[in-house]
């Protein structure tokens, strides 16, 4: 008996040793590509990292990402009315199908950094997470999207940059209600003050689903299509890589994408996602995928107006 479980408790050892040597030396290993790519690429701190910047500098970037397009929620309903035919009656449209929230989130915090909207307090953030719980809604990844129709309320929770605040206060809310989320990364930040380490990345597994929001949170529009490929390409191989899990969702950084950047996703993603817009609905383009903007400003009284379609 006492054998026993000291053949267990020994097995139970070497297999936390084994997973934390794994997790160890899949992050060195990811390091190791990123900061091969940084030192090929040495224009890639013009947008971060933060601390590498005075305190003002780190404001003034902040404030570059506080001006990503955060387009009105328009056009979640208007796509299924049908326009009037010459009685006046509205013409058949469609079947109407409920849209699905993908809500869009940057930092959960109170210790505020740069621009207030962007950092949602943990308590309300809390209170967000029950009433969806609360509210039957089933909380979804994008690989499941396809699945969606089947599924009571389907909504998506996304994270954008990969603040540490992330893990340090979202994570243990989203565990506490066992709700899945997906965070897009901005691989030139991992593991620099303020954003998200290789670590704890790693920890946030069993929940967090990670995807891309490229190498350096560039205008993709501006780029050329040489450096557009190695932002979304570049960016996945790096994440696949730390992760062990496919990267397949992008986020545009501010919302900027045109029709070379959608053709490049193409090469890399299934779905890419912009700033917000509102509902997305089965059928629209899955590289223009709307989200839901949850600044730090709304109540739960605002909450609840947004789901409502
Ligand atoms: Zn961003």
């Amino acid at each position: 008996m006492a054998a026993n479980i000291l053949k267990r408790t020994f097995l139970l050892v070497l297999s936390c040793v084994f997973v934390f040597i794994f997790n160890a030396s899949t992050a060195d290993k990811s390091i190791a590509v990123r900061n091969a790519y940084l030192s090929r690429n040495q224009d890639v701190t013009r947008w971060v990292p933060f601390q590498v910047f005075p305190a003002e500098m780190e404001k003034k970037n902040r404030k570059m990402d506080f001006s990503e397009k955060i387009p009105e929620n328009t056009g979640a309903l208007q796509e299924f009315n049908a326009p009037p035919d010459k009685d006046g009656k509205p013409v058949p449209g469609p079947e109407k199908k409920e849209g699905i929230p993908i809500l869009y989130y940057h930092s959960v915090t109170d210790n505020i950094f740069g621009i207030e909207e962007l950092s949602v307090a943990p308590a309300e953030f809390e209170k967000q997470m029950n009433y969806l719980k609360k509210n039957n809604y089933t909380v979804i990844t994008f690989n499941e999207l396809k699945n969606a129709d089947s599924m009571e309320k389907p909504i998506i929770i996304t994270f954008d940059d990969g603040y540490e605040d992330n893990f340090t206060y979202a994570y243990p809310i989203l565990k506490k209600f066992g709700f899945k989320a997906t965070i897009f990364l901005c691989v030139s930040v991992i593991d620099k003050s303020q954003f998200l380490k290789s670590g704890q990345i790693l920890q946030m597994k069993d929940l967090i689903n990670i995807q891309s929001h490229t190498m350096t949170h560039d205008y993709l529009s501006k780029l050329t299509e040489e450096k557009i490929d190695t932002e979304l390409g570049e960016s996945k191989k790096i994440l696949e890589d730390l992760t062990g899990k496919e990267v397949d969702v992008l986020a545009y950084p501010y919302g900027d994408y045109d029709s070379r950047v959608i053709k490049i996703a193409k090469k890399y993603y299934k779905y890419a996602v912009v700033s917000g817009g509102g509902f997305y609905h089965r059928g629209d383009s899955a590289y223009e995928i709307k989200r839901i903007y949850v600044p730090r400003s709304l109540d739960l009284d605002g909450f609840k107006n947004k789901l409502q379609q």
